[in-house]
């Protein structure tokens, strides 16, 4: 079958032929991709700054954001049948699991030793099939299909929004988002969806197109270097150390931020703010399985026109060139398996 690998003795992303997926075994399921959704984690894959392929190949199939339809299931699977839609999470437990791994919290691995689909040692779905155990599958009904291959991303902003609502000690009213990419837009529309009022900052125009998603949305939309007012919860989604730190100063007394994507904190960041003001500054990656069932709920209470217009659909032969060329306006480019 023809997939989208990286190709780690080339250095280079490419179409070839891979052998097809085993029969599923006891308890896995054959499922045949419909969708690859790609994200920042796909280009920096693509330029080889991080990722790995499994133990026993020198490439590694791309894309761990996918919609998928089941084929054939193993004997003894329950929950999900043939022609099910499902989505895929993305974590695979450590080997020997870990104690939060063998308590099914792979989002929480304190081994670090944990694989990731399409990331980390096990291949992705940029392929028309994939074999996975049902347990690591999202069940999605069929009047989501449209809109399920955002249910990876919207996974991620459940978890950061959960943590946020957890950490915060009375009740929040207010959130700022920064980053207008598909996390944080995704995390700006599950946190107004719980109540708040959002605003979302990010370095777009004010005349660009996602500029204007979030206010069709109903938010608040302010263009960096623009100083954001201040909030109870602040999600960082920009991946930016000076995003990082205007999330931090955003925060209201009592404020909670969560980092998604900043990996350095720049300096300047002023601690006696936190201690004098009951501050928290949280990370989060991945998602647990309860985010998923959260997502599931909420990408039926989004309104579909708000899902649908962050969405360009392609055709998977334009996959390498929308990987490595500019990322462009379209929030969350999906590949149709069409093709394939
Ligand atoms: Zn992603
Ligand atoms: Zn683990």
């Amino acid at each position: 079958m023809r997939a989208l690998v990286l190709d780690y003795s080339t250095k280079r992303l490419e179409v070839r032929d891979v052998a097809a997926p085993a029969p599923p075994a006891a308890g896995q399921v054959l499922l045949r991709v419909a969708e690859t959704g790609v994200c920042g984690t796909d280009r920096e894959l693509a330029r080889f700054r991080f990722g790995y392929p499994p133990p026993d190949a020198d490439y590694l199939v791309l894309g761990h954001e996918a919609l998928a339809q089941v084929v054939e299931t193993g004997s003894g699977v329950t929950g999900v049948a043939a022609g099910d839609w499902v989505v895929p999470t993305v974590r695979r437990a450590c080997s020997p699991p870990c104690r939060l791994c063998a308590r099914g919290r792979r989002d929480l691995c304190v081994s670090g030793n944990c694989r990731e689909r399409g990331i980390f040692g096990a291949h992705g779905y940029f392929a028309p099939y994939a074999v996975d155990e049902a347990a690591d599958l999202a069940p999605v009904p069929a009047s989501l299909a449209e809109v399920a291959v955002l249910l990876e991303p919207l996974s991620v902003a459940e978890k950061a929004v959960r943590t946020a609502l957890r950490l915060h000690p009375a009740e929040p009213g207010s959130a700022v988002v920064f980053g207008a990419g598909a996390v944080g837009l995704l995390a700006a529309l599950v946190l107004q969806l719980r109540g708040l009022e959002v605003s979302v900052c990010s370095l777009e125009a004010e005349d660009h197109p996602r500029a204007g998603l979030v206010r069709r949305a109903g938010m608040a939309y302010r263009a960096l270097p623009a100083t954001p007012s201040r909030a109870d919860l602040v999600i960082e989604a920009a991946g930016a150390p000076q995003a990082a730190l205007a999330a931090v100063h955003a925060l209201h007394p009592l404020g909670v931020c969560v980092i998604l994507g900043a990996m350095q904190m720049p300096a300047g960041l002023d601690l006696s703010e936190l201690i004098t003001g009951n501050r928290a500054i949280a990370g989060s990656v991945n998602a647990a399985p309860e985010d998923f069932s959260s997502g599931v709920r909420d990408l039926a209470r989004i309104p579909r026109t708000v899902l649908a217009g962050m969405m360009r659909r392609v055709r998977f032969e334009d996959a390498p060139g929308s990987i490595l060329g500019p990322p462009g306006a379209a929030v969350k480019l999906v590949h149709a398996a069409d093709g394939w």
